[in-house]
């Protein structure tokens, strides 16, 4: 039986799909978004995540490593991701849980069994399961077998993409999707690889591929004052939506920098740090552009 790399399986979700729902997080991406609010999904494999403001300072990790990753500078204890080989073995000494490793091996009867838990209250809410990350379709084996197991219970599934993939791979897993959420960011392709690291290009041209089957699909889009929100990227954002088959509802999603800790828990830069959330004259502003074109638009989802 298959295993998939995964960093978290949530229950009782309301905001990756319609109703109750259970999201199950993929680890590792091809994008590097510059506004990513779960940098622990990117790397496609498990990473050392700190929380210092726990730390008690008893120094038993740096005992434990095998590495020789952690060493005392300047009255603290520090942790050099470089060498840090994720083996866990600061984190089965840290009392304090100011440690621990993000993501493994989950089992496909794992799983199904975390997903398969809530069936009633996914009757009940018109909700279901929800594939996101990072990215599912990097871990293509995997999700096909979880989406076969789910349809076959009888489960609405959502996949919520980047739309960085070879189409056949869409193409595997679409009769098993009943929902696709799509990510819409930068218009612009170089705009694009600036911020996330890859051109556009082949992002939308799945998109209008997919819309194109008629497959329901929910567009969002991440609002980041400075980065996304000009008028320019918002016309063409709000003609490029309103020229896909079927006219996909939109939700705008407000950047927040809530993920600002877990930046510096994983080693990683924060590459906006400044930038604040958008207030609510701003979100309606930026929807006008999407109402204007006829389509729908909800704050958050
Ligand atoms: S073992 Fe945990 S509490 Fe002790 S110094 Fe290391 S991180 Fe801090
Ligand atoms: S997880 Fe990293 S820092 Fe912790 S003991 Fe292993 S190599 Fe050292």
């Amino acid at each position: 039986m298959s295993t998939g790399m995964l960093f978290d399986i949530r229950r009782y979700s309301i905001h990756d799909g319609p109703g109750i729902r259970t999201t199950v997080f993929f680890k590792g991406c091809p994008l590097r978004c510059a506004w990513c609010h779960n940098p622990e999904s990117q790397s496609g494999r498990p990473e050392l995540l700190l929380h210092p403001n726990r730390c008690i300072d008893c120094g038993a990790c740096a005992e434990a490593c095998p590495n020789g990753a952690i060493r005392r500078a300047d009255g603290a204890w520090i942790t050099e991701h470089a060498r840090c080989t994720a083996c866990g073995r600061c984190v089965e000494v840290c009392y304090a849980e100011a440690r621990q490793i993000v993501g493994r091996a989950y089992a496909l009867d794992e799983t199904l069994a975390a997903i398969e838990r809530d069936q009633a209250f996914y009757a009940q809410s018109g909700g279901g399961v929800t594939f996101s990350g990072g990215e599912p379709l990097a871990q293509p084996e995997f999700l096909l077998e979880l989406l076969r197991a789910c349809k076959a219970a009888g489960l609405h599934t959502a996949l919520d993409t980047c739309g960085l993939a070879a189409w056949e791979q869409f193409e595997r897993v679409l009769p098993l999707v009943d929902l696709v959420l799509y990510d819409l960011k930068l218009m612009d392709a170089e705009r694009h690889r600036q911020y996330t690291g890859v051109s556009n290009q082949h992002i939308l041209s799945n998109l209008q591929r997919l819309c194109e089957q008629g497959k329901p699909v929910w567009l969002r889009l991440p609002l980041i004052p400075g980065v996304n929100d000009d008028e320019a990227n918002l016309s063409a954002a709000a003609a490029f939506a309103a020229g896909l088959a079927g006219r996909p509802p939109v939700f705008l999603l407000p950047y927040h920098n809530s993920a600002a800790a877990k930046y510096a828990g994983l080693g990683l830069p924060y590459r906006l740090p400044g930038v604040v959330s958008p207030d609510e004259a701003h979100l309606h502003a930026a929807a006008e552009f999407f109402t204007r074109a006829g389509l729908n638009v909800t704050f958050g989802g």
